[in-house]
C-alpha cells in the first residue's frame, strides 16, 4: 500500500471532474422535474408554514406530498417529519402492506442491518413481523444482478409471498453492487407479470436522484429525508411513495386507520423540506463527486474500491476495503476531525442497537446523523471496508478525504 503522492491526487481529481461533467445532464433533467412539480402544485409562501393540533387541512403538508410524488414519478406520497428515520419508514411500509400469513421475499440478499430486528431475522424481537405470523425468505443476488430465475421460481412455488423487497443501495455490503433503476423497473414488470397480487417495495435509501428517473415501476419507494431527498437541509423525516392505495395503508399504519394521512401537524413548518428537495439534485451531485474522488484516490493507493471511479452509480455510497481495523479506525477518525461539527470527537467502535457487529461511525453533521452530509461508517468485520457517503459540497468532502488518505497511509 502506497502513501499518497501529488501526482496521484491530481489523477484522482481529474477522474472526479469527469464524473461531475457527466453528471451535469442528469442534474438538469431532475432539477427540471422538481421545478415543474413546484410549479404544477402552485407552491406559495403559505405552504411553507406549519400547523398545530390534529393538523386537519394542513395545506403545506399535503402539497409537499404531491410535490414529492411528482418528483419521484409516483401516484402518491406520504412525506412526514413524524417518520423518524429510514428504518421507521421501511417498517411503516412493511407493516402497512403485509398481513398475517403473508411472506416477505428480500430479493437482494440480506437486508440492511437495522431491518433484521424489524423482520425478525436471526432472533425475534417483540412486535416484529415474525411475531405477527409474517414469514421471511431471501434470495441472494447472483454475479452482481438480481437472480430473476430464482425469484420467478419462488413466486410460482409460494403463494404466500405478498411483497418482494429490493434494496437499491449496497448498504454495508461490499460484496454486492447497488441496483440500477432500469434493473429494478424490469424486475418489477416481470414480478407483476408473474404475480399481479405481489407488491414490489424498493428500499430507495441513498439512491434518490442519482439517476435521471426513480424506480417508479415498483409499487412503493421508501427512504429517509436525512439522506438524499432532504438535500442536506431537511432536519428529520422520511417518505413512502408509490401506488395510492398502498400509501394510504402506510398512512393508516403510521397514524391510525380511518384518519390516515389527514392528521399530523408540524408547527416548525415545511420550508426545510421543500427547500431540501429543491436542492437535492445538486447536493447529490456533490456527494457523487466526492465518492468518485475517493474511489480514484484509494485505488491509486492500491486499495480495492467499489464502485470504481468511472463506474455508473445509482447510490451515493463508496466503499474502500482497508483490510485492517487500524486503517479503518484511522480513516473514520480523520473524516471526523475534518468535519464542521464535533471535529474534536474521536470515533470508537461500539455496539450500536440494530447492528450485528461493532460499528464505527464518523459524522460531524449539522443535522445529527445525516448521511447526505459527509459521513463514514464501517462494521468491524472483514474486509474492513469503510462506507463513505455524502458531502454538502465537493470541496469540503475532497479535503476530508485527502486527510483520511494521509491518515490511512500513516496507520
Ligand atoms: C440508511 C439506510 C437504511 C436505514 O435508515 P436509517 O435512517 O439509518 O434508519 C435502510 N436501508 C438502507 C439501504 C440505508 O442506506
Amino acid at each position: 500500500m502506497n502513501r499518497i503522492s501529488n501526482a496521484a491526487i491530481t489523477r484522482a481529481e481529474q477522474q472526479a471532474r469527469v464524473l461531475l461533467a457527466n453528471r451535469e445532464m442528469s442534474e438538469r433533467v431532475i432539477s427540471k422535474r422538481i421545478l415543474d412539480a413546484f410549479r404544477a402544485e402552485n407552491i406559495t409562501a403559505s405552504h411553507l408554514v406549519g400547523s398545530t393540533g390534529y393538523g386537519y387541512g394542513d395545506a403545506g403538508r399535503d402539497a409537499l406530498e404531491r410535490v414529492f410524488a411528482r418528483s419521484l414519478g409516483t401516484e402518491a406520497a406520504l412525506v412526514r417529519p413524524h417518520i423518524a428515520s429510514g428504518t421507521h419508514a421501511l417498517a411503516v411500509a412493511l407493516f402497512g402492506i403485509l398481513l398475517p400469513g403473508d411472506a416477505l421475499l428480500y430479493a437482494t440478499g440480506m437486508p440492511y442491518d437495522t431491518l433484521h430486528s424489524v423482520i425478525g431475522i436471526g432472533k425475534t424481537s417483540p412486535g416484529d413481523l415474525s411475531s405477527l405470523g409474517i414469514s421471511y425468505r431471501e434470495i441472494a443476488m447472483k454475479e452482481g444482478a438480481l437472480d430473476l430465475a430464482a425469484i420467478a421460481a419462488a413466486l410460482r412455488k409460494d403463494p404466500a409471498i405478498r411483497v418482494v423487497a429490493l434494496q437499491r443501495s449496497r448498504g454495508y455490503d461490499a460484496t454486492r453492487p447497488s441496483l440500477p433503476v432500469s434493473e429494478i423497473n424490469a424486475a418489477a414488470r416481470e414480478i407483476h407479470r408473474l404475480r399481479p397480487d405481489v407488491f414490489v417495495m424498493v428500499d430507495n435509501c441513498y439512491g434518490e436522484f442519482c439517476e435521471e428517473a426513480e424506480p417508479a415501476e415498483a409499487d412503493l419507494l421508501v427512504g429517509s429525508l436525512i439522506k438524499n431527498p432532504g438535500g442536506g437541509i431537511a432536519s428529520t423525516g422520511g417518505y413512502v411513495a408509490g401506488r395510492r392505495a398502498l400509501v394510504e395503508r402506510c398512512a393508516a399504519r403510521l397514524y391510525a386507520p380511518g384518519v390516515g394521512a389527514e392528521i399530523g401537524s408540524y408547527e416548525p413548518g415545511y420550508r426545510l423540506f421543500y427547500q431540501g428537495l429543491f436542492l437535492a439534485p445538486h447536493t447529490v451531485t456533490q456527494a457523487l463527486g466526492v465518492a468518485a474522488f475517493t474511489a480514484a484516490l484509494f485505488s491509486e493507493m492500491g486499495y480495492e474500491v467499489s464502485p470504481r471511479a468511472t463506474e455508473a452509480r445509482t447510490d451515493i455510497i463508496q466503499s474502500v476495503s482497508l483490510k485492517t481495523p487500524e486503517r479503518l479506525i484511522a480513516f473514520c477518525r480523520a473524516i471526523q476531525a475534518n468535519s464542521p461539527i464535533d471535529s474534536g470527537a474521536v470515533p470508537e467502535p461500539w455496539d450500536m442497537p440494530g447492528y450485528q457487529h461493532q460499528v464505527i461511525m464518523a459524522a460531524g453533521a449539522f443535522v445529527l446523523g445525516a448521511s447526505i452530509e459527509l459521513s463514514a461508517d464501517a462494521p468491524l468485520r472483514e474486509p474492513y471496508a469503510v462506507f463513505l457517503q455524502g458531502s454538502l459540497t465537493y470541496e469540503y468532502g475532497r479535503a476530508a478525504v485527502l486527510a483520511a488518505a494521509a491518515a490511512v497511509g500513516d496507520a
